[in-house]
């Protein structure tokens, strides 16, 4: 039992032991990694950079200035760069390699270097073969290695990986083309070529979403690729991969076949390198070089400062990022619209929206403004003139309602002067028969006649006033002689006044008094303005009872007086006269002033009244002159010819003639 018991506890203390050895043997060389790598601090770091093709290249150069700017963000005392290419892809590197490693040797011999950098598949392989030759000891870092070949990496390595988006780009194939169902992959014939065709191919097979029957075209010469492309039919897709060697050994950098494969082909070409992009490449899942670059300098410089372990050291795959050629689109027939929305355009046609979208809105916003102030001011104008056109309906209708009431008030008078020569002629026509049944005297009956026609015509007269002033009538301005107006309206007055026992005092004194006016319109001023002074009078003593109408010439136009001995007017009435429905009167209608007053403005004139020294009222009307109505009005010469004969042809109807 004890010896069981000890042999245990031996066993467990060896176990301890070895356990022990393996924690300072770990602890010894992450120490020596720490030495190592810290070793040249206070010096500048030696990074030596080892591109798997010519780094002439644009992607090479892109990834390389990444790489170096990320290094030395952080170095604390500088970097130096050694870049070495070999260009496995255009030269035979099994034949160079002995020279190549000769005299890689040779220049790191007395060179401490602090971390080795291989870009792409060359790298790989050179440093795991000889990079303990070269550079013992130094941490590796491998970047732009598709993940195809991760497992090829030696777990001692450092590695950033590079993730192809070859589904990414067959997949936007399948969204610019829905038709398509052939896909042609061009590659050329170089090891890398060759891979990468084999892994589009591949690719396409595995989509599910789409059956490709897959051609590859595996270096053919620039001519024979762009003569095959030239027959292909629309429904074909193009996946171009690379072509570093045709099949004749020509070499290329592969972005350089991109532009004479899309001058010939009328199908789209897809690919994954953005250095395609430009040069006539449709779209393309593209990687970045750029972003590549960064991460690997990145985890380089973690590895200088002793923040990360290189062995075994990695970081996230930069991602693709959908990238299309918009002019190459367009020029295919195909719509950028069926690309993803956050796909980066190139080679956008300029379009004025695009180039000058704030001023092509400004421009737009102050047409907009622009026409709608117009349309709101051509609004504004025609319901102007709507409402105008109403307010002058309005106008002749009321005008026509007051000369109506006027026709009232007249009647009995009208009743009396029509009744006149009409008994008149009644009497004549009986002593005419009288004469007739006995011994006739020509010429007695020859006066009777003439009698009797100078009766019917003045009975003729005042029918055809009354008719003239009741007639349904629309504003007919004309160039008129303001006397002769007003005496037409004193011929209507003079039955009222005397049926009123008033005495009318005209003095139309204004000389050559034009006006531009409608005559039937001022008439019914004057008559409005005569039949309240002749209101006014009832309660004046029969011998005051002077009513006075006068013109005369004042301030550059003409005046009508109309002055009465009447009450006057109240300091209350004074502020109202002239309101619509303002009345004293048991029976009026308080229209007459407002009348008036609507009347003298639409003929440019002015109203007022006042009381007259001595009691009662004076009422005053101005009008403009004829010559300075026709400046004033806003119509050309043709309105006032088009008024003028109106005014003419109404003459003629309303002139008392039966
Ligand atoms: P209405 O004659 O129907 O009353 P008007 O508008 O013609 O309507 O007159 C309004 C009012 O103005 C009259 O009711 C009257 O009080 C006053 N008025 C008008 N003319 C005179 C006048 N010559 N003298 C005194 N008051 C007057």
């Amino acid at each position: 039992m004890n010896e069981e018991h000890n042999s245990r506890i031996v066993a467990t203390s060896r176990v301890r032991r070895a356990q022990l050895r393996v924690h300072v043997i770990r602890w010894f060389f992450l120490a020596m990694l720490g030495l190592s790598t810290c070793a040249y601090a206070g010096h500048p770091w030696r990074v030596v950079i080892l591109p798997g093709a010519d780094p002439t290249q644009p992607a090479a150069q892109e990834q390389i200035r990444a790489v170096r700017s990320s290094i030395a963000a952080v170095a604390p005392d500088g970097v130096e760069f050694y870049t070495d290419a070999l260009d496995d892809l255009r030269f035979d590197s099994a034949e160079l390699m002995p020279s190549f490693l000769a005299l890689m040797r040779k220049k790191y011999e007395n060179t401490r270097v602090d971390v080795v950098i291989g870009l792409a598949d060359f790298a790989l392989d050179f440093t795991k073969r000889y990079h303990n030759e070269i550079w013992p000891g130094v941490p590796v870092v491998i970047s732009s290695v598709t993940d195809a070949r991760e497992k090829d990496i030696p777990p001692e390595f450092a590695f950033v990986p590079l993730r192809l988006d070859l589904d990414g780009t067959l997949q936007l194939a399948e969204a610019l083309q829905p038709h398509a169902r052939h896909l042609v992959v061009v590659s050329g014939v170089a090891k890398l070529d060759l891979r990468f065709a084999r892994r589009a191919v591949d690719a396409a097979r595995a989509r599910k979403s789409r059956p490709w029957a897959v051609d590859v075209w595996s270096g053919l010469t620039v001519s024979e690729l762009q003569q095959r492309l030239a027959t292909l039919d629309r429904d074909t897709a193009v996946l171009y991969t690379t072509m570093y060697r045709d099949r004749t050994g020509r070499t290329f950098f592969p972005y350089e076949l991109v532009a004479p494969m899309a001058k010939a082909s009328s199908v789209p070409i897809y690919g994954w390198y953005p250095t395609y992009l430009g040069h006539g490449l449709a779209a393309g899942s593209v990687i970045s070089f750029e972003k590549n670059g960064r991460l690997t300098g990145g985890l380089a410089a973690s590895i200088l400062l002793g923040k990360v372990v290189p062995r075994g050291a990695t970081t996230a795959a930069s991602a693709s990022q959908c990238a299309a050629d918009a002019g190459a689109i367009e020029r295919l027939g195909l719509r950028a619209g069926d690309l993803p929305a956050n796909c980066e355009l190139i080679n956008v046609p300029p379009s004025l929206w695009r180039e000058y979208r704030a001023i092509v809105l400004i421009t737009v916003a102050v047409v907009l403004l622009q026409a709608l102030t117009i349309a709101a001011l051509l609004w504004q104008r025609r319901h102007r003139q709507i409402a105008e056109d109403k307010a002058t309906l309005r106008l002749a209708e009321l005008a026509r309602a007051g000369r109506f009431a006027l026709a009232g008030e007249l009647s009995a008078s009208i009743a009396h002067e029509v009744g006149q020569p009409l008994g008149a002629i009644l009497s004549n026509a009986d002593a005419a028969g009288m004469m007739l049944s006995n011994q006739p005297e020509v010429s007695e009956v020859h006066l009777i006649l003439a009698d009797i026609r100078r009766d019917a015509l003045r009975a003729n007269q005042v029918v055809q006033r009354l008719r003239a002033l009741l007639q349904k009538h629309t504003l007919l301005l004309g160039p008129l002689d303001l006397n002769e107006t007003f005496d037409e309206a004193l011929a209507l007055l003079g039955l009222e006044s005397r049926r009123r026992n008033i005495f009318i005092d005209p003095n139309l004194s204004a000389e050559n008094a034009l006006v531009l006016g409608d005559r039937v319109q001022l008439q019914q001023v004057l008559l409005n303005l005569a039949i309240n002074a002749m209101d006014a009078m009832e309660n004046t003593p029969p011998g005051d009872r002077i009513l006075s109408i006068s013109t005369r010439v004042s301030e550059h136009g003409y005046e009508l007086t109309v002055a009465d001995r009447g009450h006057g007017i109240s300091p209350e009435a004074g502020a109202r006269l002239f309101d619509s429905l303002y009345t004293t009167k048991p029976h009026g209608m308080g229209l007459g002033l407002s009348i008036v007053r609507t009347i003298v403005e639409s003929h440019g004139g002015r109203v007022s009244a006042a009381a007259r020294e001595g009691g009662g009222s004076v009422f005053t009307v101005w009008l403009p002159p004829a010559a300075e109505r026709a400046v004033l009005r806003a119509g050309p010469e043709l309105d006032n010819a088009a008024g003028k004969a109106t005014f003419e042809a109404s003459l003629t109807t309303q002139g008392g003639h039966p």
